[in-house]
């Protein structure tokens, strides 16, 4: 898969083999679920990306503000999206001394399907450490960054109003 920008090329050779549980299959212990209609029916595209998946078998792009992609439920392991690498982790990006910083925090958008975040499961650190540092990588993008800026806000409305709701 030819990735021309570099923000999302690092990002992605970061996640290439880093996984939620090192080793361990973490599909193994839900099916999977995460590849079915959870994430695999709409999966937000990162700045770059839409060009990439519209063009490859087993996938259709939605355009759209945010454009999104759907698999047919199985996928070549070095084709998955961004989404798919991080999941069910996410980058947000914060505020720190003035500066923009990312931390690695389990998706909101996660906690329904993913057993891990369930759990609050402790993850393999190498995956907590690629998807900061790929975050960081995307952060040195203008593109990409604003993708995270927004999706980070969207997100700590999101906690705020499940910690309101007592969720
Ligand atoms: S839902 Fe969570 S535990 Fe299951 S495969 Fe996806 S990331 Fe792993
Ligand atoms: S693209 Fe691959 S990893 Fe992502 S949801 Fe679909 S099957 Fe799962």
């Amino acid at each position: 898969m030819k990735i021309e920008n570099k923000a999302l090329r690092e990002a992605y050779n970061l996640l290439e083999k880093a996984t939620p549980l090192g080793s361990a299959d973490c599909g193994s212990v839900c099916s999977a679920v995460c590849c079915g209609d959870t994430l695999g029916d709409s999966m937000e595209l990162f700045p770059y990306e839409k060009d990439m998946f519209e063009s490859l078998d087993g996938f259709t792009v939605t355009d759209g503000e945010t454009p999104l992609v759907k698999c047919n439920g199985s996928c070549a392991r070095c084709e998955r999206p961004l989404a798919c690498r991080i999941y069910p982790l996410f980058p947000l990006i914060v505020e720190e001394d003035g500066k923009e910083k990312i931390r690695v925090i389990y998706d909101p958008r996660a906690t329904a399907a993913c057993p891990l975040v369930k759990q609050k499961a402790r993850l393999d650190r190498r995956f907590t450490r690629a998807v900061r540092r790929a975050g960081k990588y995307l952060l040195r993008d203008e593109k990409s960054a604003e993708h995270l800026r927004k999706t980070s806000e969207f997100l700590k409305e999101l906690i705020e109003l499940e910690m309101k709701l007592g969720i």
